[in-house]
């Protein structure tokens, strides 16, 4: 892995590409022709856009919550157009992500939250010896008895079960993060879905965040010692929507069923 100043870091997004594909990690964060692969999403438009207009809202803290047109105006602000197909494709998701604030704003001022907002969209990170974990939060909400409650918000999902929790990388890393900040506090992870307001928490224990701990370390040693220059992609269903299948179908053992390698010449650029 090339290595930058300092550790290197590792990411739950790293590290949830790395465990779905090893060569989309060498596209995304170790070759730099990937990046002209790289297309503009509009989901990650729009949670970009909710998430901006949501930190207006809960950084203020409890004394003084923002107004709906507030809410609005900031989500207006900080919108961000790319990777829509058409004008009339991003009104309607405006529209959306817009009634998705209305009604958690809503939510807001009905049932107060029982924390306080102590944290929004916070990076913390942990020296783990050869690299750094890091993981940024949307919120950390601080209850009365001391728990401290990751809030995660999801603009994609209907409804959220404690299962899903349970077995997010992203929510481990979070716990194991603030877990190691403030030991002596009790970590709770909760995905909050925005388009239903549904809700799901679940909570390791000391053990299994110990556990996590050494799992996510032996990984980060693995990913750190790749040779990623020596991997072959090997075709699988979800390549279909990889912004990098260009670049992989110029291996000749990619495999991609209907697809072959015309020219000696595309598969001499794979290792270019
Ligand atoms: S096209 Fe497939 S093999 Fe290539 S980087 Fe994407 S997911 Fe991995």
């Amino acid at each position: 892995m090339r290595m930058v100043a300092g550790k290197p870091t590792l990411s739950p997004t790293k590290i949830t590409t790395y465990l779905a594909c090893p060569v989309k990690y060498r596209w995304s964060y170790i070759d730099s022709r990937g990046k002209w692969y790289l297309r503009a999403k509009s989901y990650y438009s729009f949670g970009t856009s909710l998430h901006r207009a949501l930190e207006k809202l809960h950084s203020v803290g409890d004394l003084g919550v923002p107004t709906t047109d507030e809410i609005k105006t900031a989500y207006e602000e900080n919108w961000v157009d790319a990777g829509f197909s058409s004008a009339e494709e991003m009104a309607e998701a405006y529209n959306e992500g817009l009634d998705m604030l209305e009604m958690h704003v809503e939510q807001h001022r009905k049932r107060p939250i029982q924390g306080k907002a102590i944290f929004v969209e916070r990076q913390f990170d942990l020296d783990m010896d050869k690299f750094r974990l890091i993981g940024r939060i949307d919120r950390v909400d601080e209850h009365p008895d001391g728990t401290l409650e990751i809030i995660d918000y999801k603009s994609g999902h209907r409804s959220i079960t404690a299962d899903e929790v349970g077995s997010d990388i992203a929510m481990g890393i979070y716990q194991l993060l603030l877990k190691r900040r403030f030991p002596e506090r009790r970590i709770v992870a909760t995905l909050y879905s925005l388009r239903t307001g549904e809700e799901a928490s679940a909570s390791m224990s000391d053990q299994e965040i110990s556990d996590f701990e050494r799992d996510i370390e032996k990984l980060g040693l693995i990913m750190l010692d790749e040779e990623y220059f020596e991997l072959a992609p090997k075709w699988k269903p979800t390549c279909n929507g990889c912004d990098f299948r260009p670049l992989c179908r110029k291996h000749p053992e990619y495999g991609e069923p209907g697809f072959d390698v015309e020219t000696p010449a595309q598969a001499e650029a794979w290792t270019e």
